[in-house]
């Protein structure tokens, strides 16, 4: 069984497809911490993230895995659990900047199928409802305004301890939503065939109760 959730930064996806992934029973693979981890490991390397053969190649070399424990979701690379590191704006902008290289998303499309064809699955990302898994047993598309979107990372960051202005992540989230719709492979857009849910106007238990509602047999 596939559950896909798709949408722009900050809408909400990670914290919906957490809750209905605990509620199913399910894996959460989460493909954005899979772009993030290929931006930190080609920077660590010192590989130039604008040459996608190199990204993909690197890419296509590391082993994936996720855990979901005390409600948390955890990325595993090549055996090591990564935390924050991968959550800080320039790995943002990182994973943006590798994800749009065509090579890049060949390599990881067959990571992404495998991992998901394994167990039953929730994937969360910008492309899984239409190119990863077009035959999605439930597909999602979630989004809210750029400007809540904002608010919401500032809130995020500032639990997390770190320093967060408004205007420069409003201004990100834009500079990340153009670069992510425009790029010629995979944009950010919604299938044909999925379900729109705008998480500014409904909590967070209504939208995963939504979610878990359209999965045949729940
Ligand atoms: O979802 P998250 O913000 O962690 O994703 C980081 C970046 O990875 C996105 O801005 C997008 O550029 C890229 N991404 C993607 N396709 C996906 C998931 C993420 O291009 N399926």
């Amino acid at each position: 069984m596939i559950v896909a959730i798709d949408g722009p930064a900050g809408a909400g996806k990670s914290t919906i497809a957490l809750n209905v992934a605990q509620e199913l029973g399910f894996q959460l693979i989460d493909t954005g911490a899979i772009y993030r981890t290929v931006g930190l490991k080609a920077t660590q390397m010192g590989l130039d993230i604008n040459d996608g053969p190199a990204c993909a190649q690197l890419a296509a070399d590391l082993d994936f895995e996720f855990k979901i424990v005390d409600g948390k979701n955890h990325i595993i690379c090549n055996g090591e659990t990564l935390g924050q590191e991968i959550r800080t704006p320039d790995m943002s902008r990182a994973a943006s900047i590798v994800s749009a290289h065509p090579e890049v998303r060949q390599a990881l499309l067959n990571i992404q199928r495998e991992l998901g064809r394994a167990r039953d699955s929730v994937l969360e990302g910008r492309d899984i409802g239409t190119v990863v898994f077009p035959d999605a047993d439930v597909k999602v598309f979630l989004t809210a305004s750029d400007t809540e979107r904002a608010q919401r990372r500032v809130l995020q960051l500032g639990e997390q301890g770190a320093a967060a202005n408004y205007e420069d992540i409003l201004a990100d989230i834009r500079e990340r939503d153009a670069r992510d719709s425009s790029r010629s492979a995979a944009p950010l857009k919604q299938a044909d065939d999925a379900v729109a849910i705008d998480s500014t106007e409904f909590g967070i238990d209504e939208v995963v109760a939504k979610v878990v509602s359209l999965v045949p047999g729940r």
